[in-house]
C-alpha cells in the first residue's frame, strides 16, 4: 500500500491551476485511512481498480491497479482474472468491462459517470440509421453505451480509430458519436489517399469541443520550440495546427520519448497532472479543460461501491445486448491484432 510519502511524492509536482489539485503533505495524510480501507476490502473481495488518466491524481496514485485510456483499459479488463472490477472512470467505460466479462462482477463507483458523447445518441437512433444507410459499415467509438455497440459492427478508441476504419474492407462507413473525431479521420484518410464514404452522426464531447486553433498560435508566440499535444476529439482547425495528435495513454508514451522539454497539451487536465507528476524536469504549459463527470470520482465512492454497492453501483446488461455489443468490441481487438 502507497504510504502517504510516497504519494505525496507523486502529487506534490502537479499543478493544473485548480485548487482540487494541488497537495500537500498533510492532505496525503488525511487520505490515507480510506486508501487503507479501500486496499484492504480488495485483498479480501479479490477486487482490481481501473482509474483512467482523466480521474483524480489522489485516486489515479493510490490505489489504481491499472490505469490508462480506455483502449488500455479494456484489455486490462478483460486479462483480469479478479472477481470484481472497479471501474473508476465514466459508465460507459464500466459497462465496456462488463461486456469483457460478464461473469464478473463490474462496480461503477461514480454517481456522475455521464458522457456528453455516449449520452448523445440512443439505442434507437442507431436502428433508425442502420435502416437509412443499410449498406454502411457501423463504426462506434468506444464512448457509447452497451446498447449502442450492439448495434454497431465494429468498436474503435482514440488510439485506433484512423488505422481501424483504413482497414474496414467496406467504403461506405457510418462512424458515431463524435462527428470532430469523424472529421478527423475523413482528413486523415484523404492525405493517405484512401477514399470512403464515411457519414457522421452530430456528437461532440463537451471539454475538446472548446478548443480552439487560436489557443495554438498565442502558445506558440509565447513559447519557442513548444511541442502541441491533441486529442482527436478536438476540430480539425486544432488538430490541423498540432504537433501529435492521439490518445491520452499515447501523448503520455509520446512525451516519455520526446526529446523536447516543453509541451502543450489539449486534452481534459487530467492528463497534464500525470505528465506533470512523471517528467518534472519537463514544463507542461496551457489552458486546461477538468471534465465535470471524471472528476466525479472520489475515493470515498470507491471505499463505499467496496463496502456496500448500490443497484445503481452494479453494472447489469440483458445477455443479448452483451452477446452483441461483445462482437463489436472483439472486432476491435481483431482489427487491432492483426
Ligand atoms: S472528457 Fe469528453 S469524452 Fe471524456 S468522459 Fe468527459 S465528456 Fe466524455
Amino acid at each position: 500500500m502507497v504510504s502517504a510519502e510516497q504519494l505525496y511524492e507523486k502529487l506534490k509536482d502537479i499543478h493544473v491551476g485548480n485548487p482540487i489539485c494541488q497537495f500537500t503533505k498533510e492532505n496525503c495524510e488525511l487520505l490515507l485511512p480510506t486508501i487503507e480501507r479501500i486496499e484492504k476490502l480488495k485483498r479480501e473481495k479479490n477486487a482490481i481498480i481501473l482509474v483512467h488518466n482523466y480521474v483524480a491524481p489522489q485516486i489515479f496514485y493510490s490505489v489504481a491497479d491499472f490505469t490508462g485510456d480506455s483502449y488500455g483499459l479494456s484489455k486490462n479488463a478483460k486479462e483480469s482474472d479478479a472477481d470484481v472490477i472497479v471501474f473508476s472512470a465514466v459508465r460507459f467505460m464500466a459497462e465496456t468491462a462488463k461486456i469483457l466479462n460478464p461473469e464478473k462482477i463490474v462496480l461503477d463507483p461514480n454517481p456522475n459517470g455521464g458522457c456528453s458523447l455516449a449520452d448523445g445518441i440512443t439505442e434507437s437512433d442507431v436502428i433508425k440509421l442502420r435502416q437509412q444507410f443499410p449498406d454502411h459499415t457501423f463504426v462506434c467509438y468506444i464512448n457509447t453505451t452497451a446498447a449502442v455497440k450492439a448495434q454497431c459492427d465494429v468498436c474503435v478508441t482514440s488510439s485506433n480509430v484512423y488505422k481501424i476504419i483504413e482497414k474496414i474492407p467496406n467504403d461506405k462507413i457510418y462512424f458515431l458519436p463524435d462527428k470532430l473525431m469523424g472529421e478527423n479521420v475523413i482528413q486523415n484518410l484523404k492525405a493517405k489517399g484512401v477514399n470512403k464514404n464515411i457519414e457522421l452522426w452530430d456528437g461532440t464531447c463537451y471539454v475538446h469541443e472548446e478548443y480552439q486553433p487560436e489557443s495554438i498560435d498565442q502558445v506558440r508566440r509565447n513559447f519557442e520550440d513548444v511541442e502541441i499535444l491533441v486529442h482527436p476529439e478536438c476540430s480539425s482547425a486544432v488538430v490541423n495546427k498540432a504537433d501529435y495528435v492521439g490518445s491520452t495513454s499515447q501523448m503520455l508514451n509520446h512525451v516519455r520519448e520526446s526529446e523536447r522539454d516543453s509541451f502543450f497539451l489539449l486534452t481534459e487536465c487530467g492528463l497534464t497532472g500525470v505528465l506533470q507528476s512523471e517528467f518534472p524536469q519537463k514544463t507542461f504549459a496551457g489552458s486546461c479543460t477538468m471534465c465535470k463527470y471524471m472528476k466525479s470520482n472520489s475515493l470515498e465512492d470507491i471505499l463505499n461501491v467496496l463496502e456496500n454497492p448500490s443497484p445503481q453501483n452494479i453494472i447489469e446488461i440483458a445477455p443479448e445486448t452483451q452477446k452483441r455489443a461483445l462482437q463489436c468490441v472483439n472486432r476491435m481487438f481483431d482489427y487491432s491484432d492483426h
